[in-house]
């Protein structure tokens, strides 16, 4: 079969490896599926691809390892129950996200998302982009995440249509870290829109290809880029999403929320369908794949009782709570990737046990920083191959996050014995 990568980056598809497989990466609206989705990407991940499912640190779920031949049945499996990836790679909006969880303002910045995703998804006015354009709605400022978006709204003051959202953007990680900065506070929700609009429209007109949002900033400075998006702007009028009925996920508050531990974001097939029965038993309606590459079930009643069989079928359920390692699929996945992330994630944890399972880390297979090394208490990314007479091994830099900004740099092209050495001392803090 022969296939255009460029059309089928739009897709939400690109190659994955010398032997002509595939990953399809697929769009939640902020990480969220009904259990009928799940239920079939549980099937569709049986009959195609690697029998894993990879959870995204932006909520997306990724399909790996798919022959050309199979890609169209899973696109229309996906597809039947409303499912689709159009915009997740290439220069196009991507997934919109929320790292807030199920938790408080969740519902809010969920229905404002949902509305997003189907207006920028699939339209041809915010596709053929310079690069990736990422947005995220957050609830809070808990997790830093608006640090890192192109265009983050956070919800600072929640009275349904009247809400307001502080506006950040031109922030990204990737090779060239850079946070963004607030761009106007307390905006209205029905400008939120026609200002999204506008700096992805400036982006698309002015944009350098391949450099995302960031390097134009830098480029122009914050005040040429601020006078380019408002004359983008003036002529834009407001946009209420004005719905019938609320559509919150969250209608009455008596859900019990459950997160289920993933190591590393890895889901295999058969994992997923014991959660989706175990959730169908239990009052289970919706699931959602957090930032940290694990899973929350939003159970109606009987969240006890599901917790209990979820733990005897042996999932790790809030097994721990405060703590967080994201994995990127690393060199046995990705062409790009230097070190086996998740051989690394695990000696990590074997090493060092309940010390390392509290704390926040995250490890990147390579410099593109897709695991946000730089949001999380310890940062680590392969960041060269070393060649010595017999044999190539990475090096690592190990990333420090101590503020509320970006983690820096602590120190460069470790070994692996160096960095867990660093990291040990570290850990005994
Ligand atoms: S950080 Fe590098 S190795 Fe990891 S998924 Fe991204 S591109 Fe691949």
């Amino acid at each position: 079969m022969s296939l255009d990568e460029q059309q089928l980056r739009i897709e939400g598809i690109y190659l994955q490896n010398d032997r002509g497989e595939y990953m399809q990466r697929v769009k939640l609206a902020g990480g969220v599926l009904s259990l009928a989705q799940a239920r079939v990407l549980a099937e569709l991940s049986g009959r195609f691809g690697s029998g894993t499912l990879h959870l995204s640190t932006r909520g997306s779920v990724e399909f790996h390892n798919l022959p050309a031949a199979d890609l169209p049945e899973v696109f229309n499996g996906l597809a039947a129950v409303g499912l689709f990836s159009r915009g997740a790679c290439g220069g196009a909006v991507r997934g919109i996200y929320c790292s807030s969880s199920f938790g408080p303002g969740f519902s809010r910045t969920q229905v404002m998302l949902r509305h997003f995703l189907h207006h920028f998804s699939g339209n041809p006015h915010f596709e053929g982009l310079p690069k990736k354009f990422k947005i995220a709605f957050e609830a809070g400022y808990e997790r830093s995440r608006h640090l890192i978006q192109d265009l983050a709204l956070v919800l600072v003051e929640e009275d349904g249509e009247n809400s307001r959202y502080d506006v950040w953007t031109a922030g990204g990680l990737g090779r060239e870290p850079q946070a963004g900065f607030l761009y106007a506070s307390r905006v209205p929700e029905a400008d939120l829109l026609p200002l999204a609009e506008s700096i992805v429209d400036v982006y698309r007109a002015w944009g350098e290809k391949g450099r995302r949002l960031k390097h134009l900033l830098n480029a122009v400075g914050e005040d040429e880029l601020r006078s380019r998006i408002e004359e983008r702007r003036k002529n834009k009028q407001p946009v209420r999403f004005s719905d019938a009925f609320s559509k919150a996920l969250l209608p009455d508050g008596r859900h019990q929320r459950l997160r289920v531990n993933i190591f590393a974001g890895e889901l295999p097939t058969q994992k997923l369908g014991e959660l989706v029965e175990l959730g169908s038993q239990h009052g289970c309606h919706w699931l959602l794949v957090t930032p940290d590459q694990n899973i929350e079930l939003l159970v109606a009643g009987l969240g006890d009782v599901l917790e209990q069989a979820l733990s005897c079928a042996g999932f790790d359920v809030e097994g721990s709570e405060n703590g967080a390692l994201r994995v990127c699929p690393g060199r046995s996945e990705c062409r790009m990737g230097l070190c086996a992330t998740r051989d690394l994630g695990q000696r990590i944890i074997n090493e060092f046990g309940q010390q390392a399972a509290v704390r926040s880390l995250a490890i990147s297979g390579c410099r593109n920083s897709c695991a946000q090394p730089q949001l999380a208490e310890f940062g680590i990314l392969a960041s060269k191959l070393k060649r010595d007479d017999n044999r190539r091994f990475p090096l690592f830099d190990l990333y420090r996050r101590e503020g509320d900004g970006l983690g820096q740099r602590f120190a460069t092209e470790l070994t692996e014995d160096e960095l867990f050495e660093k990291l040990g001392a570290f850990l005994q803090e």
